[in-house]
């Protein structure tokens, strides 16, 4: 069995931000020449997360309202662990929207249901953040 490891890294430039990261895994597959295996892609922090859904920008407003809703960012003073930081709201956004996700590879290809596509999702960006790229199989 082989194993290959990549670390992505983000610096965005807004406090919340979607990026289709989905070339990035397929390109760490074939450098990692596995055919036949899976990939595990996970955020490295915990005010960021990996989750698959479709690359659709009404949807992608849809995640942020709703996230809000459930987790509004202001006003800090609603968070214990504010104060100490301003990110409380980050950390359960990070929390409902996962902190990985693992795609069947096949024929060295993303096995991908209909519209599945692989998306990092940063919750308190402005600071450098990364993403773990592993892939096993032979
Ligand atoms: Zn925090």
């Amino acid at each position: 069995m082989k194993s290959y490891r990549k670390e992505l890294t983000f610096n965005l430039p807004v406090r919340r931000g979607l990026v289709n990261i989905t070339e990035e895994v397929q390109k760490a597959i074939k450098e990692s020449g596995i055919k036949e295996g899976l990939v595990l892609v996970n955020a490295m922090n915990i005010t960021a997360s990996v989750f698959i859904n479709d690359d659709e920008s009404g949807l992608h407003q849809d995640f942020e309202d709703w996230l809000e809703g459930l987790a509004p960012e202001k006003p800090y003073s609603r968070y214990r662990h504010n104060g100490f930081e301003d990110n409380a709201d980050a950390h359960l956004k990070r929390t409902i929207m996962g902190r990985e996700v693992v795609v069947a590879v096949t024929n060295g290809l993303l096995d991908f249901g209909t519209w599945e596509q692989i998306f990092y999702y940063e919750f308190d960006g402005k600071r450098k953040k990364r993403v773990l790229i592993k892939i096993i199989g032979e």
